[in-house]
């Protein structure tokens, strides 16, 4: 099921500070297992509770606003154990731990706690900071309410914060200066727009939530795409592609140069969302290097001769890319197998540079390209792996074997951080995804030759009897797939093909 296009679900996230003469923000690492940012670095919230509602909050008349600000101050409390809350500091630490047990138990809800402790949410505790709406090709949307506020001492002091392993894996308290260090280097991944207001927090905590609301996140989303990690701007653009996939995501990649890959969309509004995104980087004095298509695929190559024009770009592709797509794309340079492009940070990151060493990822299609990032080990994956949906192996340009071969090559790569697709969201969990990929591949291959240890069968035959579990829609897809396993079987010299029928040896 496909939930894209459904209502954004209404959650709170909470900006926690700590220490004002030296202040520091709290960030947790959100657990690889989650659907949602699994592997990133967040602020601790979560989905607005229907009892939230429930609790009276002073300083606050709108309904709504006070029960985002409750979501916020249960998830804070549930997260990392601090209340923030009116009458804390009657309670001491150990107690606050006590109440967070139960709590963690289902013996007591947040509104019984309050109400029992003689707790107040009180508005003024927790600063408005701007909404944030995950943007529409996102198989998971939330419409995010932050708020900053600081931890309130306990009876004994300042009240501990830490996390409980699951959801989360870790939580941390930075000087804003440093998190911002962190993201910058391309140590953590953030979920958006996380960095935005660690940005403005290292410029200064006086006032830094009014400074965030100056560039609303929609108009910073229409500028400069998504920055999934610095220096990775995402830019998901409507294309003609396979579902439950809807966008193809193009990325802008580097510092003071740039290279932009697969702008993929075919549609002119599209483009002229790209376009704006372009301008804005160009006006701030950076330069584009070049265009990189990763592979021969419309929904990759759609946006290819208008941006290539619009701002006199060269255009680059492996030489297989190159010679099946010569009557609709002009490509001016071929891209080799393991050659470097070194993009420099220049005078804004003197100390950065992005390396994308070109890896030859055949199987989905001849000529595929994937970009290993070597600095901060990001994988541009095109569709050699996604977020969303399946990769496709149709012969005769898809090839299963050498699909695996270029999983395996995945795999083997020193240093693995995170999957940049292009399409879906970018993946923290990457040898697990990969290995999944693999692991699901070879188990189709099993069933296949086990269906084919009893008699020999027609590629029809086999999908009915193997893709029990895919809607007959699929078929023809799943026909394809079939084929390219066969075609490995009989290149592994463990099958042959006799008629139309095969049979193993
Ligand atoms: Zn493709």
């Amino acid at each position: 099921m496909t939930t894209h296009h459904g209502t954004p679900k209404d959650a709170a996230a909470m900006i926690l500070l700590r220490n004002p003469q030296d202040p520091e923000v709290f960030w947790v690492k959100r657990s690889m297992q989650l659907a949602f940012m699994g592997g990133f670095h967040a602020f601790p919230g979560g989905q607005r509770d229907a009892a939230d509602s429930a609790v009276p909050v002073t300083n606050c008349d709108d309904v709504d606003e006070a029960a985002l600000r409750v979501c916020a101050a249960r998830e804070i409390f549930e997260e990392a154990g601090v209340l923030v809350a009116r009458g804390v500091e009657r309670l001491t630490a150990q107690r606050i731990a006590e109440l967070r047990e139960e709590m963690h138990a289902d013996r007591l809800s947040f509104p019984a706690l309050l109400n029992q402790e003689g707790l107040v949410i009180d508005a003024d505790l927790l600063l408005e900071a701007p909404r944030w709406v995950t943007p529409p090709p996102a198989p998971r949307r939330f419409n995010t309410y932050f708020y900053a506020a600081w931890v309130p001492p306990c009876a004994d002091g300042v009240q501990p914060s830490h996390v409980i392993p699951g959801e989360l894996e870790s939580g941390e308290w930075n000087r804003p200066r440093e998190a911002y260090e962190k993201w910058r280097r391309g140590e953590v991944l953030l979920a958006p727009p996380v960095f935005v207001p660690i940005r403005e927090l290292a410029r200064g905590v006086e006032g830094f939530t009014e400074r965030l609301f100056q560039i609303t996140p929609e108009e910073q989303l229409r500028t400069q795409g998504i920055e999934f990690r610095y220096g990775f701007n995402m830019v998901a653009l409507r294309t003609p592609t396979i579902p439950p996939a809807t966008h193809t995501n193009c990325y802008l990649i580097g510092g003071d140069e740039m290279v932009v890959i697969d702008p993929g969309s075919p549609y002119e509004e599209e483009q002229q969302k790209l376009d704006v995104v372009i301008e804005k980087l160009l006006a701030d004095g950076r330069r584009i290097r070049e265009i990189i298509i990763t592979h021969l695929h419309p929904d990759h190559i759609g946006g290819v001769m208008h941006l290539s024009e619009r701002f006199q770009l060269p255009v680059a592709a492996h030489r297989l890319t190159a010679e099946a797509i010569s009557e609709a794309v002009r490509v001016d340079r071929f891209i080799e197998d393991n050659e470097i492009i070194e993009l420099s940070g220049g005078q804004r990151d003197p100390d950065l540079h992005w390396r994308l060493r070109a890896l030859w990822s055949p199987g989905h299609a001849r000529g595929h390209l994937s970009f290993y990032e070597e600095r901060t080990g990001s994988l541009i994956t095109g569709d050699c792996i996604v977020g969303m949906g399946t990769v496709v192996i149709a012969p005769p340009e898809g090839n299963m074997k050498d699909y695996l071969a270029s999983l395996e090559r995945l795999l083997e790569l020193p240093c693995l951080t995170a999957l940049f697709p292009a399409h879906g969201p970018v993946l923290a969990n990457t040898r697990g995804k990969i290995e999944e990929y693999i692991h699901h591949r070879l188990e189709r291959e099993a069933m296949i030759v086990q269906a084919l240890s009893e008699v020999p069968l027609s590629i029809p035959e086999i999908v009915k009897n193997v893709y029990t579990d895919v809607p007959e829609a699929m078929h023809k897809l799943a026909a394809l797939s079939v084929q390219a396993h066969l075609e490995k079987l009989v290149a592994d010299a463990r099958a042959i093909k006799r008629d139309e029928r095969y049979a193993l040896l």
